[in-house]
């Protein structure tokens, strides 16, 4: 059984990473022997193998993290944040091999990750170092006495992350929790372990004493699963499916009642009103739907365009898609533009979702078809005139599918955009103040951006409502939720 694995980045450049679990600042075989299968999906073929773990393995990275803890709590709050800012530096170090890694593993485009998914997960690492110092109480008058508090770390925790921007996501649940004294246990997804397996190696060499992260590589059904179980676990940082959200909540609802945040899906709605900007708002919803191939908790997948300009919008959507400027194929090429789809299974439910949106009666705009006969690719497609209870205009779709209906009113097209149990994005294509400040307020959504789509930054917290689950990634936000807060009451005695 091989302790490392190697792929060929772009220009045949070798990246090798170990194939252990990262358990106490060592790379490990599961107890059970137990490999994941790593494939690129570019080609269907198979890179080869990392340890997969049982929930014994679990049990030792959590023992790891309860010692680490002990030594963690020693560190000072500054040096916490030393120890973000190093590995910060780490990360733009192997930018190359992280996003090589991310290409081959999950599909990304090798140029998406250079350029925004790890520069991303840098600056997190950045603005929580600087927090490490400065997560302080208050003090309060009290009618005998006074008060301050005192915000604590909770303890041992868990964070299970999923394959679309893997590097980036686990940042935003590591860079708060350390920050904050906890330590950690991950569990990437089994679609895309690589990118992990270097992430350890940096942990280690960036100086973080044994047993603060943990790096557990396995199925979510197993290895997942006994981490939200676990006892000695004080949260689960979650983001991922609204299915195995849910199993995560229960798990923690039969055991020890551990904190949860989750961070599920979306059906994001970007409303185009008549009096935008047309090509801002053109370019946007394209990017919004096909960025990552739409898999994408954010993406917006429904499209509302005003109906005065809803013929125009339609044919302007479509030129853009058939331009010629897409170019699928390996994701380490710097001049593609669309990568394959993260694994056969989401190939196959994007393929169906199209049979389903060509059944519903919309009008097919362009796309709906696979690309090639190998590895896992799908033309970027649109349909108009959805029915606003079509499948495609209700489901997480997770593809390049945009799903394109009209409005004429702004009280209707706030309907129609609330009227899902998802609320994690939305965006709002308007040259009026007054309607943007209006629709944006109306909207019930974990965050709605004018007249671009998505916008993330460190500083600002990122998270949804309704389905799409609670607490926050990112911003001041994050820091409560990694934290409890202890009132220590001091009874002053008059004289
Ligand atoms: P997924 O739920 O299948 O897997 C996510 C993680 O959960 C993986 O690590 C997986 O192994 C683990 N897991 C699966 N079953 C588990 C269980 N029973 N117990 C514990 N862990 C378990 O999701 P995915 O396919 O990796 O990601 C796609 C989904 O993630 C989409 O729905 C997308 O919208 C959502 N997502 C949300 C955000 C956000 O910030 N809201 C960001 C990215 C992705």
């Amino acid at each position: 059984m091989s302790k490392s694995l190697t792929v060929l980045g772009s220009l045949g450049r070798p990246v090798t990473v170990p194939t252990g679990l990262f358990i106490h600042n060592e790379f490990v075989d599961s107890s059970t022997g137990l490999r994941l299968s790593v494939e690129n999906p570019s080609t269907g073929q198979q890179l080869g193998t990392v340890s997969a773990a049982g929930p014994e393995d679990i049990d030792k990275a959590v023992e790891s993290a309860k010692v680490g803890l002990v030594t963690w709590t020693k560190v000072s709050a500054p040096m916490r944040g030393r120890l973000l800012l190093k590995l910060g530096a780490l990360i733009e170090r192997d930018s190359y091999d992280l996003a090589t890694l991310e290409a081959v593993d999950a599909g990304i485009l090798f140029t998406d990750s250079m350029v925004f998914n790890i520069p991303q997960a840098i600056a997190c690492l950045r603005y929580y170092a600087g927090w490490s110092d400065k997560v302080d109480g208050k003090v309060l008058n009290m009618e005998n006495g006074i008060a301050y508090t005192h915000r604590e770390p909770l303890g041992v925790c868990g964070a299970i992350v999923p394959w679309n921007a893997p590097l980036m996501i686990t940042i935003w649940k590591l860079a708060p929790a350390l920050a904050t004294g906890n330590t950690l246990v991950i569990k990437p997804s089994e679609l895309s372990p690589l990118y992990a397996q270097r992430l350890a190696e940096l942990v280690r060499e960036a100086g973080f004493p044994a047993g603060v992260v943990n790096i557990v590589t396995g199925e979510g059904s197993k290895a997942g699963q006994r981490l939200s179980e676990h006892p000695d676990v004080q949260k689960i940082a979650f983001t991922g499916g609204d299915i195995a959200g849910r199993k995560i909540l229960e798990a923690s609802s039969r055991t020890n009642l551990k904190k949860v945040s989750l961070e599920l899906g979306g059906k994001g709605p970007s409303i185009v009103f008549d009096d935008c900007d047309l090509d801002n708002a053109l370019y946007w919803t394209r990017i919004g739907i096909t960025t990552n191939n739409g898999q994408i908790c954010a993406a917006g997948s429904r499209i509302y365009v005003h109906a005065s300009i809803y013929d125009k919008f339609l044919q302007a959507f479509k030129k853009l898609a058939l331009d010629n400027s897409t170019i699928a194929g390996n994701p380490l090429e710097t001049s593609t533009t669309k990568g394959p789809l993260v694994s056969k299974a989401q190939y196959q439910r994007v393929l169906d979702f199209i049979e389903h949106g060509r059944k519903s009666g919309a009008t097919l705009l362009f796309g709906g078809e696979a690309i090639g006969d190998k590895g896992y690719f799908v033309q970027d497609t649109a349909f108009a005139d959805v029915d606003d209870n079509a499948r495609i205009m209700r489901e997480e779709i997770f593809g390049p599918v945009a799903s394109i209906s009209k409005f004429h009113t702004e009280e209707e097209v706030i309907f129609k955009a609330n009227d899902s149990n998802h609320g994690l994005s939305a965006a709002v294509f308007t040259n009026d103040i007054n309607r943007a400040h209006r629709v944006t307020r109306a909207l019930k959504s974990g965050q709605v951006t004018v007249n671009a789509w998505a916008m993330l930054s460190p500083n600002v917290p990122y998270g949804g409502v309704k389905e799409s689950g609670f607490g926050r990634d990112m911003g001041e936000e994050a820091l409560e939720g990694w934290t409890a807060v202890k009132a220590i009451k001091y009874h002053i005695f008059s004289s």
